[in-house]
Protein backbone atom coordinates (compact mmCIF):
# COMPACT_ATOMS: atom_id res chain seq x y z
CA UNK A 1 0.00 0.00 0.00
CA UNK A 2 1.43 3.41 -1.18
CA UNK A 3 -0.10 6.75 -0.80
CA UNK A 4 2.21 8.08 -3.59
CA UNK A 5 1.20 9.17 -6.78
CA UNK A 6 1.56 6.19 -9.34
CA UNK A 7 4.30 8.68 -11.77
CA UNK A 8 7.12 6.37 -10.87
CA UNK A 9 8.43 2.88 -11.81
CA UNK A 10 9.93 2.44 -8.78
CA UNK A 11 12.22 -0.27 -8.55
CA UNK A 12 11.67 -2.76 -5.67
CA UNK A 13 14.39 -1.79 -3.39
CA UNK A 14 15.02 0.72 -0.58
CA UNK A 15 18.24 2.22 0.83
CA UNK A 16 18.98 2.73 4.53
CA UNK A 17 22.92 4.33 4.16
CA UNK A 18 25.03 5.23 1.57
CA UNK A 19 29.27 5.65 1.76
CA UNK A 20 31.74 6.50 -1.36
CA UNK A 21 30.55 4.28 -4.22
CA UNK A 22 28.42 2.30 -2.73
CA UNK A 23 24.82 2.42 -0.93
CA UNK A 24 23.47 -0.58 1.26
CA UNK A 25 19.59 -1.57 1.04
CA UNK A 26 17.05 -2.14 3.66
CA UNK A 27 17.05 -5.46 2.97
CA UNK A 28 20.47 -6.02 4.07
CA UNK A 29 22.55 -6.01 0.55
CA UNK A 30 25.39 -3.52 -1.02
CA UNK A 31 25.60 -2.29 -4.02
CA UNK A 32 27.78 0.03 -6.37
CA UNK A 33 26.05 2.88 -7.28
CA UNK A 34 26.77 3.63 -10.70
CA UNK A 35 23.73 5.90 -11.25
CA UNK A 36 24.37 8.39 -7.73
CA UNK A 37 20.97 9.98 -7.77
CA UNK A 38 21.64 10.88 -11.56
CA UNK A 39 24.66 12.61 -11.83
CA UNK A 40 23.45 14.51 -8.60
CA UNK A 41 26.24 12.75 -5.70
CA UNK A 42 29.18 13.81 -7.50
CA UNK A 43 31.26 13.07 -4.94
CA UNK A 44 29.27 9.73 -3.45
CA UNK A 45 27.36 9.36 -0.54
CA UNK A 46 28.38 10.51 2.97
CA UNK A 47 31.41 12.86 2.00
CA UNK A 48 32.59 13.59 5.27
CA UNK A 49 33.67 17.59 4.05
CA UNK A 50 29.99 17.71 2.93
CA UNK A 51 28.85 16.38 5.84
CA UNK A 52 30.70 19.09 7.64
CA UNK A 53 29.45 21.82 5.53
CA UNK A 54 25.89 20.86 6.49
CA UNK A 55 26.58 20.37 10.13
CA UNK A 56 28.18 23.57 10.67
CA UNK A 57 25.65 25.82 8.46
CA UNK A 58 22.85 23.97 10.51
CA UNK A 59 23.94 25.14 14.09
CA UNK A 60 24.21 28.74 12.36
CA UNK A 61 20.88 29.68 9.74
CA UNK A 62 19.08 27.75 7.45
CA UNK A 63 16.93 30.23 5.93
CA UNK A 64 16.74 34.42 5.34
CA UNK A 65 15.27 35.17 1.89
CA UNK A 66 16.73 36.82 -0.45
CA UNK A 67 15.53 40.09 0.68
CA UNK A 68 18.50 40.02 2.38
CA UNK A 69 22.18 39.42 1.44
CA UNK A 70 23.64 35.60 2.05
CA UNK A 71 27.42 35.66 2.11
CA UNK A 72 26.96 31.63 1.33
CA UNK A 73 25.48 32.68 -2.34
CA UNK A 74 27.54 35.70 -3.08
CA UNK A 75 30.65 33.00 -2.23
CA UNK A 76 29.56 30.36 -4.33
CA UNK A 77 28.36 32.86 -7.47
CA UNK A 78 31.68 34.63 -6.93
CA UNK A 79 33.62 30.89 -7.34
CA UNK A 80 31.31 30.55 -10.26
CA UNK A 81 32.10 33.41 -12.28
CA UNK A 82 35.61 33.13 -11.32
CA UNK A 83 36.03 29.34 -13.15
CA UNK A 84 33.58 30.12 -16.20
CA UNK A 85 32.32 32.43 -18.70
CA UNK A 86 29.70 33.79 -16.44
CA UNK A 87 29.55 37.00 -15.11
CA UNK A 88 26.42 36.74 -13.07
CA UNK A 89 24.81 34.29 -11.12
CA UNK A 90 20.95 33.27 -9.76
CA UNK A 91 20.32 30.44 -7.85
CA UNK A 92 17.38 28.12 -7.51
CA UNK A 93 16.31 24.78 -6.10
CA UNK A 94 16.23 22.30 -9.03
CA UNK A 95 17.09 21.84 -12.97
CA UNK A 96 13.71 22.50 -14.10
CA UNK A 97 13.95 25.78 -12.38
CA UNK A 98 17.21 26.62 -13.69
CA UNK A 99 15.65 26.00 -17.34
CA UNK A 100 13.11 28.01 -16.77
CA UNK A 101 15.34 30.64 -15.31
CA UNK A 102 17.23 30.40 -18.85
CA UNK A 103 14.03 31.03 -20.92
CA UNK A 104 13.22 33.69 -18.87
CA UNK A 105 16.58 35.44 -18.63
CA UNK A 106 16.48 34.87 -22.63
CA UNK A 107 13.10 36.43 -23.07
CA UNK A 108 13.60 39.01 -20.87
CA UNK A 109 16.76 39.77 -22.62
CA UNK A 110 14.95 40.80 -26.14
CA UNK A 111 12.20 42.55 -24.62
CA UNK A 112 14.55 44.84 -22.44
CA UNK A 113 15.98 46.04 -25.95
CA UNK A 114 12.78 46.58 -27.29
CA UNK A 115 12.43 43.46 -28.99
CA UNK A 116 9.39 41.67 -27.28
CA UNK A 117 8.20 39.65 -30.13
CA UNK A 118 11.87 37.60 -30.54
CA UNK A 119 10.71 35.10 -27.55
CA UNK A 120 11.08 31.82 -29.16
CA UNK A 121 13.07 29.25 -28.16
CA UNK A 122 14.59 27.00 -30.39
CA UNK A 123 15.52 23.56 -28.99
CA UNK A 124 15.98 19.58 -30.05
CA UNK A 125 13.33 17.38 -30.95
CA UNK A 126 13.24 14.56 -27.68
CA UNK A 127 15.42 16.15 -25.67
CA UNK A 128 15.22 16.93 -21.79
CA UNK A 129 14.99 19.99 -19.60
CA UNK A 130 13.38 18.89 -16.66
CA UNK A 131 9.38 18.54 -16.17
CA UNK A 132 7.86 21.71 -15.51
CA UNK A 133 5.05 22.98 -17.95
CA UNK A 134 8.12 25.43 -19.80
CA UNK A 135 10.76 22.50 -19.84
CA UNK A 136 8.10 19.77 -21.09
CA UNK A 137 7.30 21.92 -23.89
CA UNK A 138 11.00 22.79 -24.81
CA UNK A 139 12.02 18.79 -24.55
CA UNK A 140 9.32 18.62 -27.68
CA UNK A 141 8.60 15.04 -26.67
CA UNK A 142 4.71 13.98 -27.15
CA UNK A 143 5.43 11.89 -24.24
CA UNK A 144 6.28 14.56 -22.08
CA UNK A 145 3.77 16.89 -23.21
CA UNK A 146 0.48 14.55 -23.67
CA UNK A 147 -2.25 16.52 -21.98
CA UNK A 148 -0.28 18.88 -20.19
CA UNK A 149 -0.91 21.68 -22.81
CA UNK A 150 -1.31 24.49 -24.27
CA UNK A 151 2.45 26.25 -23.88
CA UNK A 152 3.87 28.04 -27.19
CA UNK A 153 6.82 29.33 -27.90
CA UNK A 154 9.28 26.38 -28.18
CA UNK A 155 10.17 25.20 -31.94
CA UNK A 156 12.26 22.33 -32.43
CA UNK A 157 14.57 20.54 -34.87
CA UNK A 158 16.15 17.24 -35.29
CA UNK A 159 19.73 16.49 -33.19
CA UNK A 160 22.15 16.55 -35.79
CA UNK A 161 19.96 17.54 -38.82
CA UNK A 162 21.88 21.61 -39.64
CA UNK A 163 19.57 21.79 -42.40
CA UNK A 164 16.78 21.88 -40.10
CA UNK A 165 18.30 23.46 -37.29
CA UNK A 166 18.73 26.58 -39.83
CA UNK A 167 15.70 26.51 -41.25
CA UNK A 168 13.83 26.36 -37.80
CA UNK A 169 15.41 29.74 -37.37
CA UNK A 170 13.02 32.89 -37.81
CA UNK A 171 13.27 36.41 -36.95
CA UNK A 172 11.37 35.88 -33.20
CA UNK A 173 13.84 33.40 -32.38
CA UNK A 174 15.27 34.23 -29.22
CA UNK A 175 17.75 31.65 -28.44
CA UNK A 176 19.06 28.22 -29.79
CA UNK A 177 19.02 26.21 -26.20
CA UNK A 178 20.19 22.35 -26.34
CA UNK A 179 21.34 20.10 -23.85
CA UNK A 180 26.04 19.96 -24.78
CA UNK A 181 25.51 16.19 -24.15
CA UNK A 182 21.76 14.61 -24.14
CA UNK A 183 21.63 12.68 -21.08
CA UNK A 184 18.05 11.47 -21.08
CA UNK A 185 18.14 11.13 -24.81
CA UNK A 186 20.48 8.60 -24.99
CA UNK A 187 23.95 10.30 -23.91
CA UNK A 188 24.38 12.04 -27.36
CA UNK A 189 27.10 14.29 -27.37
CA UNK A 190 27.48 17.58 -29.51
CA UNK A 191 30.47 17.40 -30.79
CA UNK A 192 33.13 20.22 -30.15
CA UNK A 193 32.99 21.60 -33.86
CA UNK A 194 28.95 21.66 -34.03
CA UNK A 195 29.37 23.63 -30.75
CA UNK A 196 31.68 26.03 -32.24
CA UNK A 197 29.10 25.92 -35.61
CA UNK A 198 25.82 26.95 -32.95
CA UNK A 199 28.06 29.73 -31.73
CA UNK A 200 28.57 30.91 -35.04
CA UNK A 201 25.37 30.80 -35.83
CA UNK A 202 24.07 32.71 -33.02
CA UNK A 203 26.09 34.80 -33.63
CA UNK A 204 25.21 35.72 -37.58
CA UNK A 205 21.57 35.51 -36.35
CA UNK A 206 22.28 37.53 -33.60
CA UNK A 207 20.49 35.16 -31.08
CA UNK A 208 21.69 33.83 -27.60
CA UNK A 209 23.30 30.48 -27.18
CA UNK A 210 21.84 28.73 -24.18
CA UNK A 211 23.73 25.10 -23.12
CA UNK A 212 21.66 22.91 -20.61
CA UNK A 213 24.70 21.56 -18.20
CA UNK A 214 22.37 20.29 -15.45
CA UNK A 215 23.31 16.29 -15.90
CA UNK A 216 26.96 17.16 -17.87
CA UNK A 217 28.15 20.02 -16.02
CA UNK A 218 30.07 20.13 -12.46
CA UNK A 219 32.97 18.38 -13.80
CA UNK A 220 30.77 14.88 -15.60
CA UNK A 221 33.09 15.34 -18.07
CA UNK A 222 36.48 16.45 -17.18
CA UNK A 223 36.41 19.42 -17.62
CA UNK A 224 34.26 21.78 -15.21
CA UNK A 225 31.41 22.10 -17.89
CA UNK A 226 31.42 19.75 -21.10
CA UNK A 227 31.39 22.78 -23.52
CA UNK A 228 34.83 24.00 -22.52
CA UNK A 229 36.91 21.46 -24.98
CA UNK A 230 35.36 23.67 -27.52
CA UNK A 231 36.11 26.85 -26.40
CA UNK A 232 32.77 28.21 -27.13
CA UNK A 233 31.23 30.86 -24.51
CA UNK A 234 27.41 30.76 -24.46
CA UNK A 235 25.22 33.59 -22.88
CA UNK A 236 23.10 31.12 -20.46
CA UNK A 237 23.84 28.14 -18.77
CA UNK A 238 21.64 26.39 -16.16
CA UNK A 239 23.19 23.72 -14.24
CA UNK A 240 21.66 22.02 -10.88
CA UNK A 241 22.27 18.22 -10.41
CA UNK A 242 26.24 17.68 -9.31
CA UNK A 243 26.56 21.10 -7.73
CA UNK A 244 24.80 20.34 -4.40
CA UNK A 245 26.03 17.02 -4.64
CA UNK A 246 23.36 15.43 -3.10
CA UNK A 247 21.68 18.80 -1.59
CA UNK A 248 19.10 20.44 -3.92
CA UNK A 249 20.45 23.35 -5.69
CA UNK A 250 19.73 24.98 -8.89
CA UNK A 251 21.86 28.04 -10.73
CA UNK A 252 21.18 29.76 -14.05
CA UNK A 253 24.62 31.22 -15.11
CA UNK A 254 24.83 34.60 -17.65
CA UNK A 255 26.80 36.96 -19.43
CA UNK A 256 27.33 40.72 -18.42
CA UNK A 257 24.89 41.24 -21.76
CA UNK A 258 21.77 39.07 -21.22
CA UNK A 259 22.52 39.56 -17.23
CA UNK A 260 21.28 43.76 -17.75
CA UNK A 261 17.91 42.69 -18.71
CA UNK A 262 17.40 41.09 -14.75
CA UNK A 263 16.56 43.97 -13.08
CA UNK A 264 14.78 43.90 -9.37
CA UNK A 265 11.17 42.08 -9.38
CA UNK A 266 12.01 40.39 -12.74
CA UNK A 267 12.71 37.13 -11.03
CA UNK A 268 12.61 35.45 -7.20
CA UNK A 269 13.35 32.19 -5.44
CA UNK A 270 12.11 31.45 -1.69
CA UNK A 271 14.29 28.72 -0.82
CA UNK A 272 17.16 29.72 -4.24
CA UNK A 273 20.22 30.53 -2.67
CA UNK A 274 19.40 29.85 1.00
CA UNK A 275 22.72 29.85 3.70
CA UNK A 276 22.53 25.72 4.35
CA UNK A 277 22.26 24.87 0.47
CA UNK A 278 25.38 27.35 -0.60
CA UNK A 279 27.23 26.62 1.83
CA UNK A 280 26.98 22.75 0.82
CA UNK A 281 27.72 23.86 -2.85
CA UNK A 282 30.83 25.75 -1.74
CA UNK A 283 32.21 22.65 -0.26
CA UNK A 284 31.62 20.76 -3.51
CA UNK A 285 32.48 23.46 -6.04
CA UNK A 286 36.19 23.75 -4.02
CA UNK A 287 36.36 19.96 -4.24
CA UNK A 288 35.21 19.66 -8.11
CA UNK A 289 36.69 22.51 -9.56
CA UNK A 290 40.57 21.96 -9.06
CA UNK A 291 42.32 20.65 -11.92
CA UNK A 292 43.74 17.68 -10.23
CA UNK A 293 40.24 17.18 -9.36
CA UNK A 294 38.91 16.55 -13.13
CA UNK A 295 42.22 15.43 -14.41
CA UNK A 296 41.56 12.25 -12.61
CA UNK A 297 37.76 12.42 -13.84
CA UNK A 298 39.73 12.12 -17.80
CA UNK A 299 41.86 9.83 -16.45
CA UNK A 300 39.09 7.50 -14.81
CA UNK A 301 37.10 8.16 -17.94
CA UNK A 302 39.84 7.00 -20.55
CA UNK A 303 40.02 3.74 -18.53
CA UNK A 304 36.53 2.81 -18.68
CA UNK A 305 36.16 4.00 -22.16
CA UNK A 306 38.95 2.01 -22.94
CA UNK A 307 37.41 -1.34 -21.58
CA UNK A 308 34.32 -0.85 -22.33
CA UNK A 309 35.03 -1.01 -25.48
CA UNK A 310 36.61 -3.54 -25.33
CA UNK A 311 33.78 -5.64 -24.41
CA UNK A 312 31.61 -4.17 -27.01
CA UNK A 313 34.07 -5.56 -29.43
CA UNK A 314 34.01 -8.82 -27.13
CA UNK A 315 30.44 -8.90 -27.62
CA UNK A 316 29.21 -7.56 -30.68
CA UNK A 317 25.56 -9.12 -30.79
CA UNK A 318 24.76 -7.40 -27.60
CA UNK A 319 26.76 -4.23 -27.73
CA UNK A 320 26.07 -1.80 -30.24
CA UNK A 321 28.03 1.44 -29.17
CA UNK A 322 29.80 2.97 -26.12
CA UNK A 323 28.51 6.44 -26.22
CA UNK A 324 29.79 9.44 -23.78
CA UNK A 325 32.51 12.14 -22.06
CA UNK A 326 33.97 11.99 -18.93
CA UNK A 327 32.03 9.94 -16.20
CA UNK A 328 28.75 10.25 -18.39
CA UNK A 329 28.06 7.25 -20.62
CA UNK A 330 26.29 4.80 -22.28
CA UNK A 331 26.06 1.45 -23.58
CA UNK A 332 23.93 1.28 -26.30
CA UNK A 333 22.89 -2.42 -26.75
CA UNK A 334 20.97 -3.95 -30.13
CA UNK A 335 17.86 -4.58 -28.10
CA UNK A 336 15.69 -3.22 -25.23
CA UNK A 337 18.20 -2.46 -22.20
CA UNK A 338 15.51 -3.47 -19.36
CA UNK A 339 16.38 -6.76 -18.98
CA UNK A 340 20.16 -5.75 -19.03
CA UNK A 341 20.08 -2.92 -16.24
CA UNK A 342 17.82 -5.45 -13.83
CA UNK A 343 20.87 -8.79 -14.43
CA UNK A 344 23.59 -5.66 -13.87
CA UNK A 345 21.33 -5.00 -10.50
CA UNK A 346 21.02 -8.60 -9.51
CA UNK A 347 24.50 -8.50 -9.61
CA UNK A 348 24.70 -5.26 -7.15
CA UNK A 349 25.38 -2.41 -9.85
CA UNK A 350 23.10 0.02 -9.78
CA UNK A 351 22.49 1.67 -13.62
CA UNK A 352 20.12 3.24 -15.36
CA UNK A 353 18.26 4.04 -18.66
CA UNK A 354 18.19 6.07 -21.32
CA UNK A 355 16.52 6.79 -24.69
CA UNK A 356 18.23 4.70 -27.65
CA UNK A 357 18.44 1.57 -25.64
CA UNK A 358 21.15 2.98 -23.73
CA UNK A 359 22.44 2.05 -20.64
CA UNK A 360 23.34 4.99 -18.22
CA UNK A 361 26.51 4.62 -16.44
CA UNK A 362 27.09 7.67 -14.17
CA UNK A 363 29.43 7.01 -11.34
CA UNK A 364 30.73 9.44 -8.84
CA UNK A 365 33.34 11.73 -9.87
CA UNK A 366 35.50 10.74 -6.90
CA UNK A 367 34.68 7.22 -7.74
CA UNK A 368 38.01 4.51 -7.09
CA UNK A 369 39.48 2.68 -9.89
CA UNK A 370 39.18 -0.64 -8.65
CA UNK A 371 35.35 -0.14 -8.23
CA UNK A 372 35.22 0.67 -12.19
CA UNK A 373 37.21 -2.52 -12.04
CA UNK A 374 34.50 -4.06 -10.34
CA UNK A 375 31.65 -2.95 -12.75
CA UNK A 376 33.37 -3.87 -15.48
CA UNK A 377 33.28 -7.46 -14.13
CA UNK A 378 29.98 -7.14 -13.65
CA UNK A 379 29.11 -5.77 -17.15
CA UNK A 380 31.11 -8.61 -19.02
CA UNK A 381 29.76 -11.08 -16.72
CA UNK A 382 26.13 -10.51 -17.44
CA UNK A 383 27.28 -10.29 -20.98
CA UNK A 384 28.55 -13.66 -20.97
CA UNK A 385 25.50 -14.90 -19.73
CA UNK A 386 22.98 -13.01 -22.08
C1 LIG B 1 17.70 16.46 -14.87
C2 LIG B 1 17.73 17.48 -15.92
C3 LIG B 1 16.94 18.63 -15.85
C4 LIG B 1 15.90 18.84 -14.77
O1 LIG B 1 16.41 18.85 -13.49
P1 LIG B 1 15.41 18.65 -12.24
O2 LIG B 1 16.30 18.92 -11.06
O3 LIG B 1 14.92 17.25 -12.31
O4 LIG B 1 14.32 19.62 -12.37
C5 LIG B 1 17.10 19.60 -16.83
N1 LIG B 1 17.97 19.43 -17.83
C6 LIG B 1 18.74 18.34 -17.94
C7 LIG B 1 19.71 18.22 -19.06
C8 LIG B 1 18.63 17.31 -17.00
O5 LIG B 1 19.36 16.19 -17.14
Amino acid sequence: MTFLANNYNRKKVSFKKGKGSYLYSTNGKKYLDFVSGIAVCALGHAHPKLIKAINDQSKKVWHVSNAFQIPEGEKLAKKLCQKTFADYVMFSNSGAEAVEAAIKVARRYFYSIGKPKKNRILCVKNSFHGRTLGAIFASGSKKMTEGFGPVSGFDHFTFGDHNSLKKRITKNTAAIMVETIMGEGGIKVIPDWCLRGLRKLCNKKKILLILDEVQCGIGRTGDFFAFESSKVKPDIVPIAKGIGGGFPIGAVLMNKKVSKAMVPGTHGSTFGGNPLAMSVGNEVMDIISNKKFLNNVKNLSKYFLKNLNILKDKYPNIIKQIRGKGLLIGIQLHKDQTLFIKKLMENKLLTIKAAENVIRILPPLNVKKSEIDIALKVINKVCSEY
